[in-house]
């Protein structure tokens, strides 16, 4: 579309050198690992899932998102997975989210064969096929578990040959961060009841996210010759976020980000760049352009040290920790 495209450039020309100018950024926000990051009870609990979901797309409702989420359809119990998970992909669809493949069971490639992650892929796409069919779309988008590309040259070229092959779009992201770390600490607090705990570590999920933004804005300008990108944001369908996220869009929308859907950030110069990064991590696209336009790359920030031993720890470990008053910034 070269005349919206132009009209976006005579907008960020006109308000070149007024405050203005940083009402141009977008982002495309996605939330990965639908059903929901949840224990294998709650999502073995047709009722409980069906109000984990709808209580999430009620908090999304009014934000006007146009989120991306990406499915482990897998991860329902088997027992109900007939009747419960088209109803958990048609309460996202009718809530006007988008929805891609994130294999069926949330596979780390860096443990089985090409073949077996792409098998993985499949079995991840009829569920979805059919809930988006019914309307008229199509499966297009695929993101990859722990963002893991491949740890070696064949298993990353053999994946992106069969991802390619059965028309999937990879969805990339360039704000990546750890909310799921955050919303695990966030699910033992609730798992001791703990209201205070829950808003310090939601209150320390906010900041973080914003020093994440600190680092990453800049950053993403080496790239891209000075020019900030239509971001891509991962985060994940969690009950940190059910009660937290509008708290995150209100920061993007404070930094003068809109929200578009992804089809629209990936129209954006910046995805035609190659993924060529062969490692056994999973990064920011940002990092892996950087290194193989020979850059060095500038890691975001870690979140604080009692998030991420609250994390490493039990939920009994997490209660004497708040006992101790170590829990907490
Ligand atoms: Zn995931």
């Amino acid at each position: 579309m070269p005349s919206r495209r132009l009209i976006l450039g005579l907008a960020a020309a006109l308000l070149v050198g007024s405050p203005a100018l940083a009402q141009t950024r977008t982002v495309a926000v996605t939330f990965d690992d639908l059903p929901y990051q949840a224990t294998t009870e709650a999502l073995c609990d047709p009722a409980r899932t069906m109000a984990l979901t709808r209580d999430f797309l009620a908090m999304l409702e009014p934000l006007d998102s146009h989120a991306t989420a990406f499915v482990n359809t897998g991860k329902v119990c088997e027992a109900q997975a007939a009747t419960l998970l088209p109803a958990v992909l048609n309460a996202w669809l009718d809530a006007g989210v988008d929805l891609g493949n994130h294999t069926a069971n949330h596979i780390n490639i860096h443990r089985i064969t090409p073949e077996e992650y792409l098998a993985d892929v499949d079995a991840g796409a009829p569920a979805l096929r059919t809930a988006l069919e019914a309307r008229g779309r199509t499966l297009r988008y695929f993101r990859h578990p722990y963002l893991f590309t491949g740890d070696t040259r064949e298993k990353h070229d053999a994946i992106a040959a069969g991802l390619a092959e059965r028309g999937y779009v990879i969805a990339p992201v360039t704000i990546d961060n750890v909310d799921w770390m955050f919303a695990d600490v966030y699910r033992k607090a609730e798992q001791l009841g703990d209201e205070a705990l829950k808003q310090r570590v939601g209150e320390a999920y906010v900041a973080f996210m914003t020093t994440v933004l600190d680092h990453f804005e800049p950053y993403s300008t080496g790239i891209t010759g000075g020019r900030e990108p239509a971001q891509i944001l991962l985060l994940h369908a969690s009950t940190l976020n059910r009660d937290w996220y509008p708290q995150i869009d209100a920061l993007y929308r404070a930094r003068g980000y809109s929200f578009v859907t992804l089809d629209q950030a990936l129209m954006d110069p910046i995805y035609s760049h190659a993924d060529t990064y062969v490692r056994r991590n999973g990064i920011s696209w940002l990092h892996r352009w950087t290194e193989t336009d020979g850059k060095p790359i500038r890691w975001e920030p870690d979140p604080p040290a009692w998030i991420v031993a609250a994390n490493e720890g039990t939920v009994e470990d997490l209660a004497a920790a708040v006992a101790a008053g170590t829990a907490g910034p």
